[in-house]
């Protein structure tokens, strides 16, 4: 069993609410959801946070927004909105070690996030 949480719901060996699964992209419900919906998107590959990121990786992540929004669009969120959000360190509120983007939806959202 991997020691980063995510790479164990990655690796099948901790069971999730899956999404959409790829090679290199998996997408699964929130444990804990914050609102209708809430889903996070991760890559398959241990990729610690937004620090951790290198210039190589950009499709990459430009393949997780539009996956994630694809979702919302299956869920009927592109007409009334939703929300991406990374959490990044500490202050930033990342509670988990391996990128994530957090896609919420199904409620009004709020400004400053808190
Ligand atoms: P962060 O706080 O790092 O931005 O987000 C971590 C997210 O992972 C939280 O929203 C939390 O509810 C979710 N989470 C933590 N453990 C698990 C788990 O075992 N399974 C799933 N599906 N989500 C989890
Ligand atoms: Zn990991």
């Amino acid at each position: 069993m991997s020691s980063c949480l995510f790479c164990s719901i990655a690796a099948g060996e901790i069971p999730c609410q899956e999404i959409h699964a790829d090679d290199e992209i998996l997408a699964f419900a929130d444990i804990d959801p914050q609102a209708p919906t809430h889903i996070l998107v991760i890559p398959r590959r241990h990729i610690g946070g937004l620090n951790d990121l290198e210039s190589s990786d950009t499709e990459l992540l430009g393949r997780m927004l539009l996956r994630a929004r694809a979702i919302a669009a299956e869920r009927g969120l592109t007409g009334p909105g939703y929300r991406f959000v990374i959490n990044s360190g500490d202050e930033g509120g990342q509670t988990v070690g391996h990128l994530h983007l957090h896609l919420l939806g199904g409620r009004q959202m709020q400004w400053p996030p808190g």
